[in-house]
């Protein structure tokens, strides 16, 4: 048999893309080498953000629009919510990254916002105390989506469609041979018309052109019981992402677990390999993390609940590789999320569903996307 696609890795992305491409009437199937969901990889801990005020690029806004529409559809189709609007709040120094950078989205895409000043910031959500040196930029469409959920949800759908998934199936290599590709596992071997690989952090395993182009790093989630609960709560507290410094954390209200989720952004900055990386959280992990709650949220300072570790795929300009294979036409290849890209799951699965089958997107322009620009 000769499967019309298949696709390498069934976290956030792979999930996606296979649901997408069953969806349109293809033969997919979808492997995973762990457990369908799991915490190995990129996507597990129960939430992400979700922001349209983009600080990395606004070049990213027609597609977050599309991505916030193709949440809700998903969410219907599944019966059950994936979506969350809590209002997102951007902060910094006026000159900071992140101040400036959610502003120029906001103006550039015509996107409403309010700009405040921290006593006013404090006032709204008393959650915050950041210093009077900060600012912050609210922008009512910013909250999460439920991450492990839209997995299972993905899956869930593509099984309905047709799609073949299986977890626990390693792929150990694959090769085009006279214009058709061979995926080998440890199991068996599969024939496909195309190929998309959505290895996250393990995509240099996979395609051993984007070693060091792609860098694996380390991360470490905190979810803190607040000392005042009620200041953290869905409806009281917003999504936010501020920078102080060089140092960047981001922070969610509390779901799904009774504590306040807190992550500083590149963490420790440690380049790891996801086969050998320590995946215990240590008090110098935690302490990182506490430094900026105790600092910007002295009210979240309660006992632990819970801390996980986690991955980003870094790319040299923190922007997505979502590209055909330099070598073989038949293969599509995304990656490199660099720590932003979850919000954009079913877009990305579209992506791929084009890439993969007509060989561009006639939707977006995939410019700031192309591998050629990290490897020459
Ligand atoms: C702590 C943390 C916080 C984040 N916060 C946000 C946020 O707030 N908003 C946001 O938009 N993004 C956020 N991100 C980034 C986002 O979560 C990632 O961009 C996204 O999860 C990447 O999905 P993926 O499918 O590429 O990777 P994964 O979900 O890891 O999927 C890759 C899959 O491929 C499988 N695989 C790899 N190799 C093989 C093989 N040989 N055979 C079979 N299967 C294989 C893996 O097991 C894995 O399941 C965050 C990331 C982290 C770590």
């Amino acid at each position: 048999m000769i499967w019309d696609v298949i696709v390498i890795g069934v976290g956030g992305m792979g999930s996606a893309t296979a649901y997408e491409l069953a969806a349109r009437g293809h033969k997919v199937l979808a492997l995973e080498q762990h457990n369908i969901p799991h915490d190995l990889g990129a996507s597990h801990g129960i939430n992400r953000m979700i922001r349209l005020a983009y600080a990395e690029d606004p070049r990213y806004i027609p597609m977050l629009r599309r991505a916030y529409r193709l949440w809700r559809e998903l969410g219907k189709t599944i019966g059950e919510r994936l979506l969350f609007i809590t209002g997102g709040i951007d902060a910094g120094a006026e000159d900071s990254w992140i101040v400036r950078g959610s502003l120029q989205a906001c103006i550039e895409h015509k996107l409403k916002f309010e700009t405040l000043t921290a006593r006013e910031l404090h006032q709204r959500f008393p959650g915050f105390r950041l210093p009077k040196t900060m600012v912050a930029v609210y922008q009512s469409q910013g909250g999460f989506v439920l991450s492990e959920r839209s997995i299972v949800a993905n899956v869930s759908l593509a099984l309905d469609l047709g799609a073949e998934i299986h977890a626990r199936e390693p792929v150990v290599d694959w090769r085009v041979e006279r214009g058709k590709v061979i995926v080998r596992t440890d199991r068996a071997s599969y024939r496909g018309a195309r190929l998309v690989i959505t290895a996250g952090p393990w995509i240099a395993h996979v395609v051993k052109r984007l070693r060091g182009v792609v860098k694996p790093e380390r991360q470490v989630l905190l979810w803190a019981q607040p000392k005042r609960p009620e200041l953290f709560e869905m409806g009281q507290f917003p999504v936010f992402y501020m920078q102080d410094g060089d140092e960047k954390f981001y922070g969610l209200p509390i779901y799904g677990t009774p504590g306040f989720k807190f992550g500083k952004y590149n963490h420790l900055k440690e380049q790891v390999d996801p086969d050998t990386m320590d995946r215990e959280c240590h008090a110098n992990d935690e302490e990182a993390l506490r430094k900026g709650i105790r600092k910007f949220f002295p009210d979240a300072d309660g006992p632990t609940i819970a801390t996980k570790t986690c991955l980003f795929s870094n790319t040299s300009d923190e922007n997505f590789i979502l590209d055909l294979h330099p070598d073989f036409s038949q293969v599509a290849i995304a990656a490199g999320f660099s720590g932003h890209g979850f919000k954009f799951c079913p877009v990305v699965g579209e992506i791929m569903a084009d890439l993969a089958l007509d060989g561009g997107s006639k939707s977006y322009d995939l410019g700031l996307f192309k591998l050629d620009r990290l490897i020459g």
